[in-house]
């Protein structure tokens, strides 16, 4: 990296319904979506972005909802807890709520001096949220139904659980550039400098565990950002160099990336903040409609033909 790593860009992670996947980060965790789009490997199915008013890097959760899709195993080689970082103090509000909408939660206690709630989405996907100091001055989604003093601010990070952890950690701090920032017990956290959501990848080493399998409920991949296209070549090289098997740049429409395997078995990318979700609807309009790449519009009435209606009301 030629300048201070950013942290994550997105996270994507694989659900079933996807009516019971948006009422749950919209209407329950008071997400914004900020994008309705098809999966560009498999246009049939959706692919849906969640994040804050702009989806800003750092704040983007997304899914491909598979209806028929078989339920994953969370373990070892995967990112297995998605974590968002919410304001100090909003832990409480957050039981209430998840208690009122039937969501099973449960206080984790303090991991780094922070509080942390642990909860299930509707496909079992494991997500945490973090009751942070700084949280409270990062933008956020005001149109959602979740108060300011409690409304999430975007990723606090992932976790990803590895059988061996030496190898991984050296591909976060060499290549990817993040520095360590403490250990507890068995997790090794490294982190982003900048201040923004998404700084923190912690390596959760469970040499016992059982291998994941990434299907409904699992995180399918985990992105880092790159500035723009620069950056992201010089971190291609660096990761060659380091012996990993990257892609080419691939055009996601709202972001170019490439795709490596790290050590660890976890699928990892590398996005670029430009040109983000404003490219094709401005920020009032953002999720409210079907967005199609170029080379997908002449195939839209097909595509519109077979994707199931979603409520998009929050
Ligand atoms: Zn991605």
């Amino acid at each position: 990296m030629t300048a201070e790593p950013l942290g994550i860009h997105h996270v994507t992670a694989i659900a079933t319904d996807p009516q019971a996947n948006l009422d749950f980060y919209t209407r329950v965790l008071g997400l914004r979506l900020v994008k309705k789009t098809v999966n560009f490997d498999d246009p049939t199915t959706y692919h849906l972005y969640f994040g804050d008013e702009k989806g800003r890097p750092g704040t983007i959760l997304t899914f491909f909802p598979w209806p028929q899709a078989r339920r994953g195993i969370r373990g070892t080689g995967q990112a297995t807890v998605t974590s968002f970082i919410v304001p100090a103090g909003s832990l409480g509000f957050w039981a209430d709520r998840l208690g009122q909408e039937g969501v099973a939660a449960e206080q984790s206690g303090r991991r780094f001096e922070e509080e942390v709630l642990t909860l299930l989405d509707p496909d079992g996907l494991k997500l945490e949220l973090v009751a942070h100091e700084q949280a409270a001055a990062l933008p956020f989604w005001g149109g959602g139904p979740i108060p300011q003093e409690s409304a999430s601010r975007g990723f606090h990070g992932t976790t990803l659980t590895l059988e061996g952890y030496e190898a991984t950690a050296a591909l976060l701090s060499g290549p990817l550039g993040l520095r360590p920032a403490g250990e507890e017990g068995n997790r090794f956290r490294f982190a982003a400098a900048s201040g923004g959501p998404g700084r923190f990848v912690d390596l959760l080493c469970t040499p016992d565990a059982r291998p994941g399998r990434v299907a409904a409920g699992t995180v399918h991949h985990v992105a880092f950002r790159a500035r723009d296209e620069v950056e992201q070549g010089t971190v291609r090289k660096a990761l060659v160099s380091a012996g990993m098997n990257v892609t080419p740049v691939l055009d996601r429409n709202y972001f170019r990336s490439i795709y490596f395997r790290e050590p660890g078995g976890v699928l990892f990318e590398v996005a670029t903040d430009p040109p983000g979700f404003t490219v094709d609807e401005t920020v009032d309009q953002l999720g409210t409609s079907l967005k199609l790449p170029g080379w997908l519009e002449p195939h839209r009435h097909g595509i519109e033909a077979v994707l199931p209606e979603l409520d998009l009301a929050q």
